[in-house]
């Protein structure tokens, strides 16, 4: 597999590393996904195997998405603003950046003697003493599932669950341009050391709370076809989150909606947050979402990114609609 740049290390020096140290903190990006909670409780629950005393860490003070708290450690998930434990070596996983891990996630890591990534998003640099992203990965999981291998933990029940809804989350249920043989191979080990894939899609997939899937209705119903029907795009305000009752994590579905209308290359879903606009970009074609979402001033990957505007919905809104045009008119072009 590719690694990038910041890469300075393999998987196997990582090991090593890792069953030297012992107070281990495992960190994921805000508004963690299944592939961040999974990376984080699989990894503990390997390290846990050796014997380490680790804990897992919310990069925000807010609840994670109820439908992974069927995840073996869920319940012990702990702000990282509230984490009073010992704390000597710091993991990110998943996550790239400062930013993304918050600003008490960042103080534990500069508290810590030691420092690792395990990543598969490009950045341009390190926030760690050692670091291995790999973007070919189909989920950081992939990765924590051959690190727990190295780390010769026993990976049978509750690692093999973490790490396979890391990876059925992240492809999409194998369905997005990441889903390769890799991916796939993994899976099958995975499900050999006792991953069940139908319950997990229960769980993940089949168990969306009411809100939520009248969230994706309103989200439906507003959606604007630009660029000839190549853009989909769509918003939810602070006011449809209230009406409904619905949570932050109700919305994580609703791009993949827009994403499935024939002819949709780009689907852009824009919601209302603590004052800003954040945005989901997903791509169905090799169109690179992550290039529009850097100059917006997010990240992510070529068919799976965000940003957070500082603006109003309205605002935000014909920004995109501008953007989307550039992006794929662009395109078309070459
Ligand atoms: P989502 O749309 O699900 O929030 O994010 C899609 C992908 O883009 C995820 O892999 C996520 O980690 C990444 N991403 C989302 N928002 C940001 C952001 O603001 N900055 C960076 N660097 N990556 C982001
Ligand atoms: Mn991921």
């Amino acid at each position: 597999m590719a690694t990038t740049p910041q890469t300075n290390a393999d998987l196997a020096a990582i090991a090593s590393v890792l069953k030297g140290c012992d107070d281990i903190v495992v960190c994921g990006h805000v508004s963690p996904d299944g592939d961040c909670l999974g990376s984080q409780l699989g990894l503990a629950a390997a390290l846990r195997s050796l014997g380490k005393r680790v804990a897992c860490l919310l990069a925000k003070d807010e609840p994670a998405d109820e439908r992974l708290s069927f995840l073996p450690g869920f319940a012990d998930l702990i702000p990282a603003a509230r984490y009073e434990g010992p704390a000597r070596a710091f993991v990110a996983v998943d996550v790239p950046t400062r930013e993304r891990i918050g600003e008490d996630g960042a103080a534990l890591l500069d508290a810590c003697e030691t420092s690792v990534t395990v990543d598969h998003h490009a950045a341009d640099a390190a926030m760690t003493a050692l670091a291995y992203v790999d973007p070919d990965a189909a989920s950081t999981t992939v990765l924590v599932w051959e690190l727990a291998g190295l780390l010769g933990a026993d990976r049978a029940g509750d690692v093999a669950t973490c790490c396979y809804t890391g990876l059925v989350t992240d492809t999409g249920r194998f369905q997005y341009q990441n889903t390769d043989a890799a991916a796939l191979r993994a899976a099958a080990e995975m499900v050999e050391a006792g991953a069940d894939p139908a319950a997990v899609s229960r769980a993940v997939f089949q168990n969306r709370s009411v809100p939520s899937a009248l969230l994706e209705a309103r989200a439906v119903e507003r959606m604007r076809l630009c660029v000839g029907g190549a853009a989909a795009l769509s918003w939810l305000s602070q006011a449809d989150f209230e009406a409904l009752g619905a949570a932050k994590a109700d919305a994580e579905p609703v791009v993949d909606a827009l994403r499935s209308v024939r002819g949709v290359r780009v689907a852009c879903m824009l919601r209302e947050q603590d004052g800003a606009v954040r945005g989901s970009l997903r791509a169905k074609d090799d169109t690179d979402v992550a290039f529009l979402a850097r100059e917006l001033g997010g990240g992510g990957h070529r068919a799976a990114a965000g940003f957070t505007l500082e603006t109003g919905l309205e605002e935000a809104t014909a920004l995109l609609e501008r953007r989307l045009a550039d992006l794929l008119e662009g395109d078309r072009l070459k």
